[in-house]
């Protein structure tokens, strides 16, 4: 068929096009008159980085997997005496944490390699400057976004235990109770296994049991993560970070303020 033949009658496309104009013309708009009328944003969208300061131990794995460079962060060791240890520990103390929004690209690297959850990512966008250079946000800014992070989403109450939930149950139970963590676990009322007649009643579902409570309950939205295991906020690890400096991009000045 030649390419007349595709065109059909002379007009037929223009009046195609204004049916379409005027059906659309009697629906409902559906811009949303921003910044009057708020997005309805998912909770985990990726608006700005919040930092958790007292969770930081300037190990520095953010800023060198950040492909951007954008991290820049100082500290400093000091040492703390410690009651009964036989030498002083060292910590390290964060001076600087600052994060260029002007060159991120939310890629969330960094707040994936924190191995010590001090990186979160908040649903807040309303952050533009008329300066790029305030686009630049320390660390009391950075801090400032934690009570917007929303809180984590409920663990599946049927899924694997974590591990330091295991090892509390472990603890409550007393040696020789490896099952623990899995049976402390309070299962849904209805459930298909809430009721099994085989399974056997853990220590949680015994006389004067404490069982550990599910994940991201308690904590409530803005509450402070607990540390990971075996984090003490720093105090008493030495760590290899070029003495808490950010490594500088060829070219660049590390972005002092
Ligand atoms: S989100 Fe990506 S680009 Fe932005 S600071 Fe983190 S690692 Fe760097
Ligand atoms: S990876 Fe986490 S703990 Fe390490 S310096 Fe970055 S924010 Fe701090």
């Amino acid at each position: 068929m030649s390419d007349e033949g595709d065109r059909g009658a002379p007009g037929k496309g223009l009046i195609n096009g204004l049916a379409v104009t005027f059906r659309t013309m009697t629906k409902r708009s559906v811009t949303r008159q921003y910044p009057d009328v708020e997005p309805e944003l998912p909770p985990r969208s990726r608006g700005v980085i919040a930092l958790l300061e007292e969770n930081c131990t300037v190990c520095m794995l953010c800023a060198r997997e950040c492909p951007d460079w954008c991290i820049y962060i100082d500290s400093h060791k000091e040492e703390v005496v410690v009651p009964g240890a036989a030498r002083p520990r060292q910590r390290n103390v964060l001076d600087r944490f600052d994060i260029d929004f002007s060159l991120c690209m939310y890629c969330g690297i960094c707040i994936e390699a924190c191995p010590f959850d001090a990186l979160y990512w908040t649903p807040e966008f309303e952050y533009a400057e008329y300066d790029v250079l305030n686009l630049l946000h320390d660390k009391d800014r950075l801090g400032a976004w934690m009570p917007t992070v929303p809180p984590p989403p409920v663990h599946d109450v049927l899924g694997e235990p974590s591990k330091e939930e295991a090892a509390a149950a472990r603890k409550v139970a007393g040696p020789g109770a490896p099952t623990a963590a899995r049976t402390a676990r309070v299962r849904p009322a209805g459930s298909p296994t809430a009721d099994a007649p085989s399974r056997p009643a853990g220590p949680a579902e015994r006389p004067g049991a404490t069982a550990a409570p599910p994940p991201g309950q308690g904590s409530g939205e803005g509450a402070t993560p607990a540390p990971p295991p075996g984090q003490d906020g720093g105090e008493g690890t030495t760590q290899d970070g070029g003495e808490g400096t950010t490594p500088v991009p060829p070219g660049q000045d590390g972005g002092e303020a």
